[in-house]
């Protein structure tokens, strides 16, 4: 039975240039989006900008250009990631859209019997949207911006999320919602821990610079940024006009909603948004998938290091499919990962150029000079494959991505060997080389729908040279297929 799924990334603030950061969430999004469309199931998948920020009216004045320009031109700037890393999003909200707009401003009065007024002061960090508590900071800054917050009070609306204490430890408790990797429940458990307290979700309109979602039958009051934010998940599905699109992919029962966002805005997505849809009679999201940061050569990216890499550049110097490759096989998504160029060349060379290039340009030659058709009615080398796709789901099941690309490159290690133990290319007897060359080609078809999700430029590749066009695999072994060789896939880097 094929599932649905709906998957989304979170939303990128457009005040500064996108980093490598981004580019990590969006290919490990996408590679396991393209894993489970491999598998036979259909998914639904979103990206898009966070727009409405406070942050940005303080980026646009600080660039001389109106906030509407300044959002434009940054918004373009992630979307540009969809080209240069093969993202597949199947839609891109914006959130000054009219549909997001409007979809706020329900859910707010969905919301309403949470919601109350009530006056508020507290330390607010400019960075971060957010208000600490004294004993939040370190040496009276904020523990991210190093800067002193400033004393804010006013009259704004709240959200009653400490009604939604008990429930939530329920949910976690009999994992309603799925999270990966579990060892990072125990952040969540410590937000309940804590104890969790009603939050501000609007500020005045002259704070918010009159930037930002009108609170709906208060147009004094403009929407809190996280409030407004999470949002973006039910809205870009037509949530304000309960269109067809929503019903199909979040009101649907049968359908699978997974989020997958950054270790760093857990609480939100963990903690405020099940309690937003709950308090909205909406359904919970299935599973949120937290992966972590990225470092340069050993060091926290950031512009005040100067080490931020641009990902457009390295896209470019790369492309796509090798970038992808290295980041998605070096990197745990459960853990940290460095970005190193030393590295990157090594796998490149050794995993890649000399392994799965090098495999493809031999075997494929071999085909060639056997007069270039073949039917793979033989396979000597089945239980390598079964064995292959069996760990290879198995990863993926747990997020385990980077333990997905060990079972391919060990399939690619037994290809060789048997290439290497059959001395193949002196093998003389008509039907003999037949079956070998038969069984290595089921390898190589096998080869190019395991990469697809990591390198899904190279499998197409792959494909044209086996012959390979539209054929399901439980058709393959009645078919004929005529194979060019392919040479120079990986040529050796220096
Ligand atoms: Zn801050």
């Amino acid at each position: 039975m094929s599932k649905k799924i709906y998957i989304t990334t979170s939303l990128p603030y457009v005040n500064a240039d996108p980093h490598l950061g981004h580019a990590l969430e969006f290919v490990q999004t996408d590679c396991v989006v393209r894993y489970q469309r491999l598998i036979g199931n259909e998914v639904f998948f979103i990206s898009g900008a966070d727009e409405n920020s406070l942050k940005n009216v303080l980026a646009a004045e600080k660039a001389g250009v109106s906030v509407q320009d300044w959002v434009n031109k940054q918004s373009d700037t992630i979307y540009r990631f969809k080209d240069a890393y093969n993202i597949s999003f199947d839609d891109f909200i914006k959130t000054t859209q009219l549909r997001h707009v409007e979809g706020a401003q329900k859910m707010w009065l969905s919301a309403k019997e949470d919601i109350y007024k009530g006056y508020y002061e507290g330390l607010y960090c400019v960075g971060c949207e957010d208000f600490y508590r004294e004993a939040d900071l370190v040496d009276g800054c904020c523990p991210e911006h190093k800067t002193k917050p400033e004393i804010v009070k006013e009259e704004n609306y709240f959200f009653r999320l400490s009604k939604y204490q008990k429930q939530l430890e329920e949910i976690y408790q009999d994992n309603q919602i799925g999270i990966y990797p579990s060892s990072r429940k125990s952040d969540i458990y410590n937000f309940l821990k804590e104890g969790l307290r009603d939050f501000s979700i609007s500020r005045s309109q002259t704070r918010a610079h009159n930037w930002g979602i009108p609170v709906p039958e208060d147009k004094s009051q403009a929407i809190y940024v996280w409030f407004d934010a999470l949002c973006n998940y039910v809205t870009v599905l037509g949530y304000a006009k309960n269109s067809p699109l929503f019903r199909a992919w979040w009101e649907d029962e049968s359908t699978e909603i997974w989020h997958f966002i950054g270790k760093d805005i857990s609480k939100f997505h963990c903690i405020y948004w099940p309690a937003m849809l709950m308090a909205a009679k909406l359904r919970l999201p299935s599973k949120i998938i937290i992966h972590g940061f990225i470092t340069s050569e050993g060091e926290k990216m950031s512009k005040s290091l100067g080490n931020g890499l641009n990902p457009f550049e390295l896209a470019k110097e790369y492309g796509p499919d090798v970038l992808r490759y290295y980041m998605l096989r070096e990197f745990s998504l459960a853990q940290d990962g460095d970005f190193n160029r030393i590295t990157l060349l090594e796998r490149y060379n050794k995993e890649l150029a000399n392994g799965l290039g090098n495999l493809l340009s031999r075997v494929t030659t071999l085909m060639e000079k056997n007069g270039g058709r073949v039917k793979p009615e033989f396979n000597l080398l089945s239980s390598a494959i079964e064995e292959t796709w069996q760990k290879y789901n198995e990863a993926f099941s747990e997020f385990k991505i980077n333990l997905a690309v060990d079972s391919f490159l060990q399939l690619i290690t037994k290809a060789d060997a048997f290439v290497n133990e059959k001395q193949i290319w002196k093998i003389e007897d008509k039907e003999q080389l037949e079956q070998f060359l038969s069984s290595l080609w089921l390898i190589l078809a096998n080869l190019s729908l395991l990469i697809e999700p990591f390198m899904p430029e190279t499998s197409k590749k792959i494909k044209e040279s086996l012959g390979i066009k539209n054929e399901k695999k439980e058709d393959w072994s009645k078919t004929t297929f005529a194979v060019k060789k392919i040479s120079a896939l990986f040529p050796r880097k220096q």
